[in-house]
This record gives structure tokens, C-alpha cells and sequence, in this order.
């Protein structure tokens, strides 16, 4: 692992310009964090030159480790996966998506998204997913997966029905440039993009591996500039909270005419917003613990 990149320029990942103060400092797995609160459109980042998290050999075995203390998928892991598949699959079939010859999952860990959305749908699934051992496990599903999406484009020609990023998105560097690459190279004109991304007013959100923390205008407007259109937009807690919209899901499909030359309306009060959440999730977690906080293993 390579820990000592040199800092780089401040670049907001959803406008590109250098101005931001610092939102957040913090300690995490032994890394210091920092979080920047871009002054022009208001997204919160790190840089990706401060953090450990931009090495790619970083994502291989050690986020795993980190997160979950073993490189083996946990049953509350596998659990998690199954409740979080059936949502979304409930999500797209409540809102058009209808038929999916070909679909791809973009993070598709041990592959229960891909069986999830292939057992409704008869489609053809692809993932990719750089954890060694859970790629194992979806591969011993019968899926193909890649560990990363340049290998899957060396390989893969034909255009998906549909590209999902289940948590994916807030770990990338450029956020805004793999979304264009997915519409302009593996979706399909009338394909769809599913995503989720932790929600920054009620998520707790600042983790060493994420690079960019989501608000729903800030995810709304880099989808725009990324050439999408929404459908629909989810704010929710499930499968963990009854009380906290923790998660944004978004639906959303190719622009026809994608103007890559929109103005992003900037967002504002980022820090107070992100205040008022945090005080709402303590208050919340203090006074009705268990709507608050679901548990993470079914009960016997
Ligand atoms: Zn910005």
C-alpha cells in the first residue's frame, strides 16, 4: 500500500474547482480523514492525493479486512445483501423495469444482487467485484465477474440493459467521470441505472474508503451532468433503520440529447443540514433505539 502520495490540488469530484474549506477531520482505521466542503456547489470530499483509500491494492484485500476484520463475507454481511436485493428488485419492478436481457453489478460482492435480479428476470448477469473471496463466492453462483471494470471492457462488447452500483459509487474517485463512461460505453439507450449511496444528512458517512459523501441535490446533480435522467428517487433506511432515511436509491436512465454543459445548481447550508441530521439520528438513537437501529441478524 502506498501511503505517502504526495497531496494534490483540491478537485471537487462534482464541479472540478479547487475552492473548499474543511468540513470534517477525523481518525479512522489509523488514517487521518479529511473532508473537504467544495465553496462553489457545496459536495463534501476528500482529496483524493490525502487518502490511503485512492490505492487501488487498498480495495483488493485490505477494505475488507478493515471493515468487516476477516476477508471472508460474515453472515450480518450475507444478510444485509439478501434484504438490500429484494428492496431494489421491488423498487425496479414497482417502477418500469420490466424486461433485462443483459445486466451488469458494478460492486457485486457475493453476487445476491445478480442472483436476486437474474431469478426475476431470466437475464444474462455480469459483475465485477475486486474483493478476492467474495468474487469466489458469486463466481461459485455461476456468474462471470472481473475484478475491475477495465478488464470487464477488455472482454465485454455488448451493451447491458441495466448497470447497478449498490454502494460503489461514494469509493470512487471519479465518481461523475464513471458514470459517463457507463452511459456513453455499457448502458444501453434505454437502459437503467440503479445506485445507492449512504445519505450524508443522516448517514454517518465519513469512512476511510469514502471519497465523496452523497446528499440527494449533490447526487442529483452529478447524475445530470453526468447525462442521466432520474425516474425515481429513494430516501430510506432499510434494511437498518425504520426512523433514518440513511440511504439514497436512485432509478435513473440515459439522457436522449445529454448536455454535458449544464450548470450544477450548487447546494446550500451543507454544514448546518448535516448538523440538524446528525442531531436528529442522536436524539432518535437516544429515544426510540429499536425503530432507530434494526438488528443486524434475524431473530431466533
Ligand atoms: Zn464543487
Amino acid at each position: 500500500m502506498t501511503m505517502n502520495k504526495p497531496a494534490s490540488e483540491l478537485h471537487c469530484p462534482l464541479c472540478g474547482k479547487s475552492k473548499a474549506t474543511v468540513i470534517s477531520e477525523m481518525d479512522s482505521f489509523g488514517f487521518k480523514v479529511r473532508y473537504y466542503l467544495c465553496q462553489t456547489c457545496g459536495f463534501v470530499y476528500q482529496n483524493p492525493g490525502e487518502s490511503a483509500a485512492a490505492d487501488p491494492a487498498f480495495y483488493e484485500e485490505t477494505y475488507r479486512k478493515l471493515y468487516q476484520a476477516t476477508e471472508e463475507p460474515t453472515a450480518k454481511d450475507l444478510r444485509q445483501q439478501r434484504l438490500r436485493a429484494e428492496y431494489q428488485l421491488n423498487l425496479m419492478q414497482q417502477h418500469g423495469v420490466c424486461r433485462l436481457w443483459r445486466a451488469l453489478d458494478i460492486g457485486a460482492s457475493s453476487g445476491t444482487l445478480m442472483q436476486t435480479i437474474h431469478e426475476a428476470y431470466g437475464a444474462e448477469m455480469i459483475g465485477v467485484e475486486p474483493g478476492n473471496a467474495y468474487r469466489k463466492l458469486a463466481e461459485e453462483k455461476g456468474f462471470k465477474l472481473y475484478p475491475s471494470l477495465e478488464q470487464l471492457q477488455a472482454s465485454e462488447t455488448a451493451k447491458f440493459d441495466l448497470v447497478t452500483m449498490m454502494h460503489v459509487l461514494e469509493h470512487l474517485e471519479d465518481p461523475l467521470g464513471t458514470l459517463r463512461e457507463i452511459r456513453t460505453h455499457l448502458l444501453n439507450d434505454h437502459g437503467f441505472l440503479l445506485l445507492e449511496v449512504p445519505n450524508f444528512y443522516a448517514h454517518d458517512s465519513y469512512e476511510l474508503a469514502h471519497l465523496s459523501c452523497f446528499t440527494e441535490h449533490t447526487l442529483s446533480e452529478m447524475l445530470k451532468q453526468a447525462g442521466y435522467k432520474i425516474m425515481h428517487t429513494r430516501k430510506h433506511g432499510y434494511p437498518r433503520s425504520e426512523k433514518l432515511d440513511l440511504y439514497l436509491t436512485v432509478l435513473a436512465r440515459p439522457q436522449n440529447e445529454p448536455d454535458e454543459n449544464t450548470a450544477i445548481i450548487p447546494e446550500r447550508n451543507v454544514a448546518l443540514k448535516r448538523t440538524l441530521g446528525t442531531l436528529k439520528r442522536n436524539v432518535l438513537s437516544k429515544i426510540m433505539p429499536g425503530k432507530t437501529w434494526l438488528p443486524l441478524e434475524d431473530k431466533a
